[in-house]
């Protein structure tokens, strides 16, 4: 069973009750599955692992954007079934940038199929040549009629060649760098859009490398809007989105930790030791800069 007690500061009742019925969900369900014996059957495990965590409602915390609840789900997938994990984490990944857009086509087309696992997502950003600095990425969306043009090359992507859609990021002007990123929803079955090859690690985990070539989608799979560079679902404003809980407060002093901590510094009662509240107000502010 899950154990909450380290973070129960930081849980609401409803994140208790989650804990339980998660952990027991997994313990049963996911703790006796066979590892898959090779890459194949790995693939073909994450696709049943998605229907099975859609149907039982466990990507829903996803949807409401609840991070605590969306930390526990994971914690409980990943002690079961590390693959159930990935599918859990790809399916957020895939999804999120749709949510924090304000792009309903989108939303209507895929997210009560990804939600209720009958769609696999993929997040693709990282290139041969761009991984940890996203804003350097060569992928290209070229303005093409009243649509797209991708072109470019994704590796280490995970759900490569079994996702139903790819959230992609590229470049729209690359004058602009970081600024002119879009971030681009893509069917799998866009012409154009092609698996180059697995890649195949020594645990389970379907992962691959993807080539766009002119591959065309319309104006409206763009999450960002059409001539808003950098917008919503750019790779910042994810990193910098509000998250639905800790409530913003906390939220707000994680956004300048350095005059959080001068504040409780001053507010402190001198002991060397932090008191559990002003060591939860410092864990709050996290990550130090
Ligand atoms: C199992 C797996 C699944 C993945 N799934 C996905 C996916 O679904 N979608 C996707 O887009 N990507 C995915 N990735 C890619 C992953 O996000 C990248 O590996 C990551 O962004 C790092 O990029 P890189 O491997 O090119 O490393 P690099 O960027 O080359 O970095 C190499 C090392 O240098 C360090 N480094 C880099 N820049 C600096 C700097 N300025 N200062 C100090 N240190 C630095 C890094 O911390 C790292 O230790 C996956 C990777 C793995 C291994």
């Amino acid at each position: 069973m899950l154990d909450t007690a380290p973070v129960r500061a930081f849980l609401d009742d409803t994140h208790m009750t989650l804990a339980e019925r998660v952990s027991d969900f997994a313990t049963r369900l996911l703790a006796p599955l066979a590892e898959p014996k090779d890459d194949a059957a790995a693939r073909h495990q994450a696709r049943e692992l998605l229907a099975q965590l859609g149907t039982a409602g466990w990507f829903q915390p996803i949807r409401d954007q609840d991070w605590r609840a969306c930390c526990i789900v994971r914690e409980a997938l990943a002690a079961a079934s590390p693959l159930a994990d990935a599918v859990f984490a790809l399916q957020a990944l895939g999804v999120v940038p749709m949510l924090l857009s304000s792009n309903d086509t989108m939303r209507k087309r895929w997210l009560d199929a990804a939600i209720q696992g009958r769609a696999m997502a993929s997040f693709a950003m990282t290139e041969p040549e761009a991984g940890s600095d996203a804003a350097s990425l060569g992928a290209t969306a070229e303005p093409d009629g009243d649509g797209y043009l991708l072109s470019g090359t994704k590796t280490f992507i995970s759900n490569a060649g079994i996702a139903d859609f790819y959230t992609v990021f590229a470049t729209t002007d690359r004058a602009k760098k970081d600024k002119g990123i879009g971030c681009f929803v893509v069917p799998a079955d866009t012409p154009g859009v092609r698996l180059v090859r697995p890649l195949v690690l020594s645990s389970p985990h379907p992962l691959g490398e993807i080539a766009f070539q002119k591959a065309r989608v319309p104006a409206e799979c763009r999450l960002d809007g059409p001539g808003k560079d950098s917008s919503s679902a750019s790779p910042r404003s994810i990193a910098s989105a509000p998250p639905s809980a800790p409530p913003r407060a906390a939220w707000r002093r994680a956004r300048s930790p350095r005059r959080w901590r001068m504040r409780s510094r001053a507010g402190s009662s001198g002991s060397r030791w932090p008191t559990s509240s002003s060591f939860k107000r410092s864990w709050l502010a996290w990550p130090p800069i």
